[in-house]
């Protein structure tokens, strides 16, 4: 298969190229890089079944070429970008949606959304299958995130029910591993670069906050295998092992030897107090589940950091 993948120099897209690359399919991939960065795909250059196209796909897309699926990732995903970059979010997931899935249309392929647990909100169901409808402010700093994903969801399956697309919808939980921006702001690249440097690190809130942390080649592997069926989803892709940030926190001061301990800073507005998937549907339809345990995924992430930051 010939594969476009928007936003594929980012961290997930960037992972999803290998896995195409590596299955032997043609990888394009279209990014702005706003957040997305050259180098994630820099060792593919001179492979011929690879292209990278500079290009913000807000704007129409055209590719010159026949493609089989349109696999949208392009999308800030940080909560440090929400308050930073509201507008361009915003227009990624619904203009940026609607041009990718013209472009999926035009080309008879088959349409794969990266959608989010944020349209699950603040959960008041717990853990969340895909059946809840979530808790979302819309007027809230997420909800440029969290409303345009939803609306994003909204306009793929009224391509599916309008056009006949072939659609497919992954709601991503919390994902970690090597290529995440030091300075990206989440979670996991904050406290373990706050460790590599020896400092305290940040818990925001008291850390009684819950979040389920996925091994990015784990999660890439259900993406793949979500396009590969026949599955339009939405479908739950995540880690169901639910760590607080506290436990995070002590777990990877631990594994580094980082003495500095901890530092408590104010909670962001609507942080949402826990998350975890009900991965029922991805194991029944796609006989997927998470292998790599968070000691194991930090271990390999704390590797790549320590290179990243010169600490070798
Ligand atoms: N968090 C924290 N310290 C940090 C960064 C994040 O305690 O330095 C908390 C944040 O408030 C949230 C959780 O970690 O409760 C996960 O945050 P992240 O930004 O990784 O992603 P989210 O799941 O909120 O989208």
């Amino acid at each position: 298969m010939h594969v476009l993948i928007t936003g594929g120099a980012g961290f997930l897209g960037s992972h999803l190229s290998d896995r195409f690359l590596s299955e032997g399919h043609e990888v394009t991939v279209l990014d702005n890089l706003i957040t997305g960065n050259y180098q994630n795909i820099a060792h593919h250059v001179g492979n011929p079944r690879f292209q990278f196209v500079k290009h913000d796909v807000t704007l129409h897309i055209h590719v010159p070429f026949k493609v089989d699926a349109v696999l949208h990732f392009a999308s800030p995903a940080s909560p440090k970008d929400f308050p930073a970059i509201p507008i361009p979010i915003l227009k990624v997931n619904s203009l940026g949606t609607h041009n990718a899935l013209g472009l999926a249309l035009a080309h008879g392929a088959r349409f794969l959304l990266a959608s989010t647990s944020e349209v699950y909100g603040d959960p008041l169901v717990h853990p969340q299958p895909e059946s809840y409808w979530g808790n979302v402010n819309p007027i809230g700093v997420r909800g440029v995130y969290d409303e345009s994903k939803r609306f994003a969801e909204a306009i793929t399956m009224a391509y599916r029910r309008s056009h006949g697309l072939d659609t497919r919808i992954v709601r991503i939980f919390n994902t970690y591993g090597p290529r995440m921006r030091i300075d990206d702001g989440r979670v996991i690249p904050n406290f373990v670069s706050q460790a590599l440097r020896g400092e305290a690190l940040t818990i925001y809130g008291d850390g009684s906050q819950t979040r389920s942390f996925c091994f990015v080649s784990n999660e890439v592997d259900g993406f793949y295998r979500l396009l590969m069926s026949d599955e339009p989803g939405p479908v739950n892709i995540g880690n169901t092992r639910e760590t607080s940030m506290l436990e995070l926190a002590t777990l990877v001061n631990e594994i580094i030897g980082n003495q500095a301990g901890i530092v408590y800073r104010p909670l962001p507005k609507d942080d949402p107090k826990v998350r975890r998937p009900d991965i029922s549907k991805a194991r029944a339809a796609l006989g997927w589940e998470p292998t790599i345990d968070l000691e194991q995924g930090l271990e390999r992430t704390i590797a790549w950091f320590r290179t990243q930051m010169n600490l070798e």
